[in-house]
């Protein structure tokens, strides 16, 4: 494509109620530095609009890395037998968060693996007490539950919940997680909309199978559910996983995915992630927040676990201490002339969308 084709191509995806996925592939292929420049600097353009310079910190606190699933790319699947496996108590989860809280963060973010055993009640009163104590912003990443659980912790006082959809093609999703369903999957995300939870999804980048329509069709499955978060994160191997001797996603393609999340979603909240910041040894996450997005995620994890929430290898930050992150983060963002926002970093979606939500929004019939 020439320069002004693509500026073409990229104000006509930007126009669309829903982009067409031979545009955004067409976007996905491009690989000439010109333009290259102005995918990115559109994307920044329009975070620059709807979001702002601010770059919002969540401090993550990775509470347990059991899991029943066997997802073909993660570190965490239930058949690494070689991981040694923890589970936070509640009193080390919430003075980790306190210690989120002392960084100035106003956003925790519990995750973990997918545990059978995860007792809702004890997650319940997790939440509470940090509620009740710090007043934070409470996101939630455990994975695919009952709607009554979602629920009971959304009157807890849960505020926020991430589950990535990793890929919107049912067949490549049924083909990466055994014994999973597409469609389960789906229906959480709904219910987590309908309950008012700023919701969050996103994909993984360089998958086996995966082909540039398929990640024009995520971002058409971004732009349906009309999410409130939104990342895109590159697929890195695990030894002990199927998918050991894959390559890992590629850099620019990923940098292009979240750009073109940013002009399709306009304001969601979009993470330049910790697997950008590992993917090469090198952090790269500058680039992806100068791609158009605007969040990071520092880790909270206590030092002995961190190691052991291993979903891929080399994971950045794994032996630094967490009263350094932010003032690290800081000086990212100063880096590339922006700054943090300490501020709590609510959904900027105003309109209530649980209404518009049904099985079509998500694209599980149309593509
Ligand atoms: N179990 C929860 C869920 O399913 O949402 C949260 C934990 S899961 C380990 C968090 C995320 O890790 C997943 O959404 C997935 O995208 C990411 N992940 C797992 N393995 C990865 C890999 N090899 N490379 C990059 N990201 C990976």
């Amino acid at each position: 494509m020439t320069g002004s084709r693509v500026q073409t191509v990229l104000d006509r995806i930007y126009a669309a109620d829903m982009p067409d996925l031979a545009d955004m592939e067409a976007v996905l292929r491009v690989e000439d530095r010109g333009e290259l420049g102005l995918l990115f600097g559109f994307a920044e353009k329009v975070r620059r609009e709807y979001v702002g310079d601010g770059v919002l910190l969540r401090g993550i606190i990775e509470f347990s890395n059991v899991c029943r699933n066997t997802c073909a790319y993660c570190g965490l699947n239930r058949l690494n037998s070689r991981l040694r496996r923890y589970r936070l108590t509640a009193e080390e989860i919430v003075s980790a968060a306190e210690n989120v809280s002392l960084a100035g963060i106003q956003t925790v973010v519990l995750q973990s693996g997918e545990e059978d055993n995860l007792d809702a009640e004890w997650l319940r009163q997790v939440i509470e007490e940090i509620k009740c104590r710090l007043g934070v912003a409470v996101t939630l990443c455990v994975g695919e539950r009952r709607r009554e659980e979602y629920q009971m912790w959304k009157e807890a006082g849960a505020d926020r919940y991430l589950l990535k959809i990793e890929t919107s093609d049912p067949a490549l999703y049924r083909e990466l997680h055994p014994g999973m369903s597409f469609e389960n999957r789906v229906r959480c995300l709904r219910d987590l909309v309908e309950l008012g939870y700023q919701t969050g999804s996103g994909n993984l980048v360089g998958l086996r199978g995966q082909t540039l329509r398929h990640l024009a069709a995520d971002i058409r499955f971004f732009k349906r559910g009309h999410f409130d978060m939104v990342s895109a994160s590159p697929f890195i191997p695990h030894p002990q996983t199927p998918l050991a001797g894959e390559p890992a996603g590629d850099l620019t393609l990923t940098l292009k995915v979240i750009a073109l999340a940013r002009i399709v979603s306009r304001n969601a909240h979009i993470p330049a992630s910790t697997a950008i910041g590992s993917l090469h040894g090198r952090d790269e996450r500058p680039r992806a927040l100068a791609a158009g997005a605007n969040v990071l995620m520092p880790n909270f994890t206590p030092a002995p676990y961190r190691q052991y929430y291993e979903i891929y290898p080399n994971k950045r930050c794994v032996g630094e201490e967490p009263v350094r992150c932010a003032a690290c983060m800081e000086q990212m963002a100063a880096a590339i002339g922006r700054r943090v926002d300490y501020s709590r970093g609510d959904s900027l979606k105003s309109e209530s969308h649980a209404d518009s939500m049904n099985a079509r929004d998500m694209g599980i019939y149309a593509k």
